[in-house]
């Protein structure tokens, strides 16, 4: 098996992580069904409020694209359908009862085997497990082969991404996400049949394994194995494995396979039912109680909090705390009225940290989570560091310190490219190589300007999806 050996890379000891403990089965009476930000995802919903739905009947799909689909993995009764600024779709909120089913067949692995590639990617879209298939390196749904092309605003052709491979991951490494082990535990053969299901598509299939990886699933016949160091963020990024595999050429994209949707794969292909379960987890210094927990998709937010021994009443009204759905790294902050997404599965809960430290330089900063060898967390090697959501400051410029180059996994040179980003340069941001930035969030996390790095980044492929 072929090791992966990446350059830049960060090895954190973060306190207040998920650990090992199980906070058990999680339920609620609602729960709510969003396309998660979605990039180019303009919701048409085709339920309203009163309708009864069955798990596996249509939501909502991207008016822009019919093969976009979000489904129901519950039964019950649409409660709501909340939208936010710009009539942005928020959440279908479904009230869950009864046990009503679509059944989309189910198949034998050796009935798998003899799929066509047509016939699975047809499957994967009808049961809307193709939508969650997002392309590296714009985060756009995989084009379904031989769909037509998206129009510009005059109405003309945009260029279509060719697919050259998907991309598995069973190594995570970002601080404070559900471990790899918990996810996959009664999990295994699903993941196994989903690696099964990818390969009849007729793509290549790829996945990042470490030396912990369950041996099952290191050994499936025609699948390119790719082993990394646990330890070292972000080595569990199937964007950043995916790049030491073969860099991309221009116009083509990978599919990143996230390991719910692995085993969502598996199991409706084996049942004919959508799975209706996920592997959640909460951490962080504002949560009294850490751990991972199974709980419905679509989960209230506020009953993740709740698990985390925060009362959820008293929770949802909290401007002292931040929620992040996410790991530390590549979170984004989320609502605690929200739900959460179909593959948004940790909560971590930060107390906000608006106050300035006084003579903050003068302290020695034993705990202090930084790369810089300035404070004495640096020296103090097994003790685990503390994150904060403090910038420490106001908005700095960038001080040339290089911490970003040296992070850097795809080894780019974030100080200039983001710089290449604000001036809207598309010529300078290819020269630069964006197109291979992973989004992986270690080049704002190190920058001591806390500058938001790869925001920018982002904001710079995004001027070049529209500019074609
Ligand atoms: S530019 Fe930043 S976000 Fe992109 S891969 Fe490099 S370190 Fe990660
Ligand atoms: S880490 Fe921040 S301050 Fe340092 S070179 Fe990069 S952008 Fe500039």
């Amino acid at each position: 098996m072929e090791k992966v050996r990446i350059k830049g890379g960060q090895r954190f000891r973060i306190a207040h992580g998920v650990g090992e403990n199980d906070l058990g089965v999680l339920s609620s009476e609602t729960v709510g069904f969003h396309p998660s930000g979605t990039k180019d995802f303009k919701a048409k919903v085709v339920v309203k409020v009163g309708d009864d739905v069955a798990a596996g009947d249509l939501l909502f799909f991207n008016k822009k694209n019919e093969n976009h689909r979000y489904l129901s993995s519950c039964s019950g009764r649409v409660k709501a359908i909340e939208y936010g600024p710009r009539r942005v779709l928020e959440a279908v909120v479904i009230e869950r009862s009864g046990e009503a089913k679509t059944s989309f067949g189910s198949f034998s692995p050796e009935q798998v085997q003899s799929l066509g590639a047509e016939a699975t990617i047809a499957h994967l879209v009808k049961t809307g497990l193709w939508s969650r298939f997002l392309s590296h390196p714009f985060k756009r749904i995989v084009p379904v082969p031989g769909e037509p092309a998206p129009k510009d605003i005059h109405g003309h052709d945009l260029p279509v991404p060719s697919l050259i491979r998907f991309h598995v991951s069973f190594v995570e490494s970002e601080p404070h996400l559900v471990p790899t082990g918990a996810t996959l535990e009664g999990n295994i053969e699903n993941a196994l049949l989903g690696l099964e299901v990818l390969k009849r598509t007729g793509f290549d299939v790829v996945a990042g394994v470490s030396s912990n990886t369950d041996s099952k699933l290191k050994s499936v016949s025609g699948v390119a194995y790719k082993e990394v160091d646990e330890t070292l963020f972000p080595a569990g990024s199937a964007e950043v494995q995916s790049y030491f595999t073969q860099p991309l050429g221009a116009g083509e994209c990978v599919a990143c396979v996230d390991l719910e949707t692995l085993i969502d794969i598996g199991h409706v292909v084996r049942t004919g039912e959508l799975r209706d379960e996920r592997t959640y987890a909460v951490a962080g210094e504002g949560a009294s109680k850490r751990g991972h927990a199974r709980g419905p998709v679509g989960l209230p937010v506020a009953t993740l909090q709740s698990a985390s021994g925060v009362p959820s009443g008293e929770a949802t009204s909290s401007t002292d705390t931040r929620l992040v759905a996410g790991g530390l790294l590549r979170g984004k902050k989320i609502d605690a009225k929200h739900y959460m997404g179909l593959t948004e599965t940790t909560l971590n809960i930060l107390p906000e940290d608006r106050e300035r430290t006084p003579f903050v330089f003068f302290r020695p900063g034993g705990n202090r989570l930084t790369t810089f060898k300035l404070w004495t967390s640096a020296l103090m090697k097994g003790k685990e560091q503390v994150a904060t959501t403090s910038n420490n400051g106001e908005h700095r410029g960038c001080v040339q310190c290089g911490q970003c180059i040296k992070v850097c996994p795809v080894e780019l040179m974030p100080n200039l490219v983001f710089k290449a980003a604000l001036a809207k340069d598309i010529e300078k941001m290819e020269q630069l190589g964006i197109r291979d930035c992973t989004d992986c969030g270690l080049c704002t996390f190190v920058c001591p300007s806390k500058i938001e790095l790869g925001e920018i980044v982002e904001s710079g492929k995004e001027l070049i999806v529209k500019e074609g």
